[in-house]
């Protein structure tokens, strides 16, 4: 590896383990945390774009490429539905884990009415049960040592929905929860879990990006805001960030101040709502709540009255 540069974010002694980091952006993530000093577990099943079959070239590749110059790697060939194995391989290699980008993912995407309870079911076990199953294995390490850092992958397509997308939104939100409540729960023991939101040209998008923004869009493009979240100097916890062709930026939850029918068994009725209906969804002067205690702050100011009843 090149020397270190005055300022430069290192990894030397960190152990990093990347999911899905045979090709498109987990491919980036591993090579990018390698070259700043990591240790890194390149862990890839090697199947089809949809999750059929394996092999254990694409993780070989990479491996070569961080060996070759000069970097830290092993390769892995389970799927992340064994999350205890992949674990395995960063203790019995590098004897700790101290990052964990969970990354791999694949598609069916059908139209609801033609998706079935197979598809369904393996995306939600890729994406969902498998960031679960590689967390949950990895977690009593990070709580011990009271040091981790987290990466949860989601997707446009979770916060927004997109047409042929069930079973992928239903998982890529799924993360996103999964993520906050690892925040909460990891913060006193120094457990940072934050989302990220990528965009960026791989196999997965060949046939869905238009081709000037898939070549726009590269996936090393990505990987400096992974690499950053992943630092051990970096604060944030709990977030969701966007990365998309070097544009980065950062998403809040919105809640309309809204309406409290006091007292409630006066004045709650189907009608009053219907009547009030755009001052319940005006988003004009909205609250952007970050937590569940401030969620129930709000709510007891409305239902005790402290905020003027409009
Ligand atoms: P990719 O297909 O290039 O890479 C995914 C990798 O995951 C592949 O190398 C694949 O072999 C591996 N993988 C699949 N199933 C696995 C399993 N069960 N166990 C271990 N490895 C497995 O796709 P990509 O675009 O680099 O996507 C990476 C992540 O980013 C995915 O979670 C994807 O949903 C998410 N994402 C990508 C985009 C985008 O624009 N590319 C947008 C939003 C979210």
């Amino acid at each position: 590896m090149a020397g270190s540069k005055i300022g430069e974010m290192r990894f030397d002694g960190k152990v990093a383990i990347v999911t899905g980091a045979g090709g498109g952006l987990g491919r980036e993530y591993a090579i990018s945390l390698a070259d700043r000093g990591a240790s890194v577990v390149v862990n890839d099943l090697g199947g089809t774009r949809s999750g059929q079959g394996k092999n254990n070239a694409a993780a070989d590749k990479v491996v070569q490429e961080i060996i070759s110059k000069g970097g830290k790697a092993v390769a892995d060939y389970n799927s992340v539905e064994e999350g205890e194995k992949i674990i395995q391989t960063a203790i019995s290699n590098f004897g700790r884990i101290d990052i964990l980008v969970n990354n791999a993912g694949i598609l069916r995407d059908k139209s609801f009415l033609k998706l079935s309870v197979e598809d369904w079911n393996i995306v939600l076990k890729v994406h969902l049960q498998g960031s679960f199953l590689v967390t949950k294995a990895a977690w009593p390490y990070l709580r011990e040592q009271k040091y981790g850092r987290i990466i949860m992958t989601s997707s446009g397509a979770g916060i927004y929905g997109n047409f042929g997308q069930a079973n992928y939104s239903a998982a890529k939100l799924g993360l996103l929860g999964l993520s906050n409540t690892l925040a909460v729960e990891g913060k006193k023991y120094g457990i940072h879990c934050n989302t990220i939101i990528p965009l960026a040209g791989s196999r997965l998008t060949e046939d869905i990006l238009p081709s000037e923004l898939f070549d726009k869009l590269k996936p090393e493009y990505v990987s400096p805001l992974v690499v950053w979240l992943c630092h051990e100097s970096c604060p944030e916890t709990g977030g969701v960030f966007e990365a998309a062709g070097s544009w980065i930026g950062k998403y809040q939850w919105q809640r309309s101040v809204g309406k409290a029918y006091l007292p409630a068994n006066e004045k709650l009725t189907a009608e009053s709502i219907r009547d009030n209906w755009n001052l319940i969804t005006d988003m004009s002067d909205c609250n952007t709540p970050a937590s569940v205690q401030e969620q129930m702050g709000l709510l007891v100011e409305a239902l005790t009255g402290s905020v003027t009843d409009r």
